[in-house]
């Protein structure tokens, strides 16, 4: 059986009385689903306390302002999924949280913690028995990666849904740093995250996605998953286009999520009478030499470079739109 040490417990009820729980040694807890196994697992040191986002109203607003959509990052992907700006105006953002594992997960999960979910691994993502057998590698305080010999840093994929689809959208996020508020663009937040530089005193506040950001566009989020339901992404897209943007982003492949930065601009260069043939190799090769696929449970990784080739249907979507 699984079980969880003995911590601290701080439930606040307005981001005034978060900040100041926000200090070594605490842990941010929004919906658990990802770091509450991390912590029956034993793979993060035991905090000395959580402190439960859940009963900030604060954090959960959905609004449309003069300078475009405002999100709380503890709104739901259950919420996030079914609201009506978002799905009218954000739709690849109400796609990606309609997409995310299943109905549970939806409901806990908070588009926040989807963002800073931690990267996954097949040697990573067990118990700390199973852990016992093996070396210890970086993700765990070791001294090296079991997947790639020789590799100077973890390798554990990032297989969140929400990034791409901010990042497809050029979303901000409003934080909070040693108590301080500023924005940042979501690309810098989410590469550090990756890179696992994340600011150690850091409370998500809200993501903003500006009106030029999303309007006279067209957007899409598409996911592939093994069973379709309760699973990660194999792979994911999301792309916004419209006359003077044009923004690819696949998750699920790498460390980081890849912007298709070649092939955004061989299809800008060439609009609506683009090649498909053309366009389909450039974003092959620009995903061969970006990926970085390792062993995963339940598919190989031949299969799943495979997978790049669903760029084709974003292609042809996007050739029906730019
Ligand atoms: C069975 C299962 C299936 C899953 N399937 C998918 C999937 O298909 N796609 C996918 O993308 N993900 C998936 N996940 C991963 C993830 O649990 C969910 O996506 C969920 O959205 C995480 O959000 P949370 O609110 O539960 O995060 P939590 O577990 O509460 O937090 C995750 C991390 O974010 C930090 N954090 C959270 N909110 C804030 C904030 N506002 N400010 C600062 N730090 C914060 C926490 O400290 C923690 O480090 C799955 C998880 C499980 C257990
Ligand atoms: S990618 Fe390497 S370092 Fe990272 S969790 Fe897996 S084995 Fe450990």
């Amino acid at each position: 059986m699984l079980i969880l040490t003995n911590f601290a417990y701080y439930q606040p009820t307005t981001t005034a009385d978060v900040l100041p729980l926000i200090k070594d040694g605490n842990i941010i807890i929004a919906g658990g689903s990802d770091l509450i196994p991390q912590l029956k697992c034993a793979s993060i040191p035991a905090p000395e306390g959580l402190v439960d986002l859940s009963g900030v109203e604060e954090l959960q607003k959905i609004e449309e302002k003069n300078d475009g959509i405002h999100i709380g990052a503890m709104t739901t992907l259950a919420h996030a999924a079914k609201n009506e700006t978002i799905s009218e105006k954000l739709p690849a953002v109400a796609q990606a949280a309609r997409n995310v594992a299943a109905p549970q997960i939806r409901n806990r999960g908070t588009i926040g913690g989807n963002v800073l979910q931690s990267r996954r691994c097949f040697y990573y993502n067990q118990t700390k028995e199973w852990r016992q057998g093996i070396p210890r590698c970086y993700k765990v305080g070791g001294d090296r990666c079991l997947q790639i010999q020789n590799s100077p840093i973890c390798r554990a994929i990032y297989y969140s849904d929400m990034a791409p689809a901010l990042l497809a959208y050029n979303a901000q996020a409003v934080v909070n740093i040693d108590g301080k508020d500023q924005t940042l663009s979501c690309k810098d937040l989410i590469e550090a995250h990756c890179q696992d530089h994340d600011e150690k005193k850091m409370l998500i506040k809200e993501f903003l996605f500006s009106k030029n950001s999303f309007s006279g566009v067209f957007s899409s989020f598409v996911k592939y998953s093994l069973r379709g339901s309760i699973d990660f992404p194999v792979i994911n897209f999301a792309y916004v286009c419209g006359p003077d943007t044009l923004r690819i982003f696949v998750g699920g492949i790498a460390t980081q999520v890849i912007e298709l930065a070649d092939t955004e601009a061989y299809l800008k260069e060439h609009g609506k009478g683009f090649t498909e043939s053309a366009a389909l190799e450039i974003a092959l090769s620009e995903m061969n030499k970006k990926n970085q696929v390792i062993r995963e449970s339940g598919i190989s990784v031949q299969v799943k470079r495979g997978t790049f080739r669903y760029i084709e249907t974003i292609l042809a979507d996007i050739k029906r739109h730019i």
